[in-house]
């Protein structure tokens, strides 16, 4: 069987994506998924990134410059999951020359884009929430806010006052509050720029996906900052994306976050919830959580001018590796890294008009889904499946599960 595919018409690609490799278990994972379940039938065209740390490491860390600028270009890229570098990972790779930052920091500052986090919703994985019947995609702004503050602990009573210096000269100062003992301050700022940016890359996800938007912060209490969020938003629906909201019947929803969490957990799902840096950060583990498995959540980048880089929520797998070093087989779970990749393939396939990509990307997820409906799926969905007796498969033979329910549907 294997043999009449090789000799098969192969999809065509007019445009290549931006390929970005990773790190440890998951670049296994990579590259498996491609030789099994990708160059077999697409005649793949990518500009390749090798975001390995350690060549990351020989390159000063440009290569993750180059993959995010060829992205600008391009408008799709698939990343896989990379290691960022702490004070262990310094003694475990002595030959880094310094504690490289973040390449998805770098990657989402040049793109000035948002991450979207939607999970994989599976028929027999239900959502500890009962009535989440569809995915809730979490919109998170990654820039300021607490995130950006300066803090310090004073000793004696006093007055803290807040300053602004502007480079005409002008100065406005406002007092914070007077003490009569020791108190903690913290000064937070967001920009202008910032919150269009990701206010944007919301509308725009929105429509690209078909789904209702919802925005959410403290705006009654936080009156002036949280008020600046909410202005912004809703100048940019009003002046560029509510006749295109109104024409797919979409609805661009703002309430107030306690009464959006109600709200949330009430849902059925199947919207995008916008949320500031904070609210995002812990909301998202929420729903990840409550939907199932860290291993099923996907996520996009996705800048003001619909820009997608799509890749796993989740990191290299690093215990794991470690095992897959030893010689051991192990059953990591390469879903969100199948989706990464189909996502890319249609989104790379509707820029270009090319609807046998776009199909081939509906029916890589749709193997992957059927396969797992199937009983055979990797160990973390075994423990949370309520499918009787499921197969648990090594990922390499799950993956070559995947491909014989591929095979067969093309
Ligand atoms: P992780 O790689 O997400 O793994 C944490 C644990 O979650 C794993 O040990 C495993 O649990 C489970 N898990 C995650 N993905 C899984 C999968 N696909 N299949 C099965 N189980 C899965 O997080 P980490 O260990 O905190 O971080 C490892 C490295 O990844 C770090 O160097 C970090 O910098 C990097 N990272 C990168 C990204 C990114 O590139 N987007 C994101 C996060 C972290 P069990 O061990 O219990 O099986
Ligand atoms: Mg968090």
């Amino acid at each position: 069987m294997i043999g009449e595919v090789e000799t098969m018409d192969k999809i065509k690609m007019t445009t290549p994506l931006v390929e970005m490799d990773g790190d440890e278990m998951t670049r296994v994972l990579w590259a498996w998924i491609k030789e099994k379940l990708i160059l077999p039938f697409v005649d793949l065209k990518t500009e390749y990134y090798d975001l390995g740390l350690l060549h990351r490491n020989e390159t000063r860390d440009q290569v993750t410059i180059d993959a995010a600028n060829a992205t600008k270009r391009l408008g799709v890229a698939v990343k896989c999951a990379t290691i960022t570098p702490n004070r262990q990972r310094m003694e475990e790779y002595p030959q880094l020359t310094e504690m490289w930052k973040s390449p998805n920091g770098t990657i989402r500052a040049i793109l000035d884009g948002t991450a979207f986090r939607a999970p994989i919703v599976l028929p027999m994985i239900h959502p500890v929430v009962k009535n989440w019947e569809a995915p809730i995609t979490i919109a998170r702004h990654a820039y300021g806010d607490m995130y950006k503050a300066v803090d310090m602990v004073t000793e004696e009573p006093g007055t803290a006052t807040l300053t602004f210096k502007g480079e005409s000269g002008a100065e406005k100062t406002l007092t914070v509050q007077t003490v009569s003992g020791p108190a903690v301050w913290q000064g937070q700022h967001n920009t202008e720029k910032s919150i269009r940016a990701f206010a944007r890359s919301c509308f725009q996800y929105a429509i690209n996906q078909r789904q209702d938007l919802w925005f959410s912060t403290k705006d009654t209490i936080s009156k002036v900052y949280d008020g600046e969020f909410k202005r912004i938003f809703e100048e940019e629906y009003e002046t560029t994306y509510k006749v295109e909201f109104e024409r797919l019947g979409l609805t661009y929803f703002y309430t107030l976050i306690d009464d959006a969490v109600a709200r949330v957990i009430r849902s059925r799902g199947g919207f995008i919830w916008a949320l500031k840096n904070y609210d995002g950060d812990v909301m998202s583990d929420m729903v990840a959580t409550a939907f199932g498995s860290l291993a099923m959540m996907t996520s996009v980048l996705v800048s003001p001018d619909g820009t997608m880089e799509f890749e796993a929520s989740h990191g290299t797998v690093t215990r794991h590796y470690y095992k897959y070093l030893k010689g051991e087989k192990t059953s990591t779970n390469p879903i969100a890294t199948i989706f990464a990749w189909s996502g890319a393939l249609r989104k790379r396939g509707e820029l270009d008009g090319n609807q046998e990509l776009a199909a081939f990307a509906d029916k890589l997820e749709k193997a992957t889904i059927d396969t797992i409906e199937g009983g055979k799926m990797t160990k973390d969905l075994a423990l949370m499946t309520t499918l009787p007796n499921p197969t648990v498969l090594n990922s390499r033979d799950f993956i070559l599960a995947i491909r014989e329910k591929l095979e067969a549907m093309l």
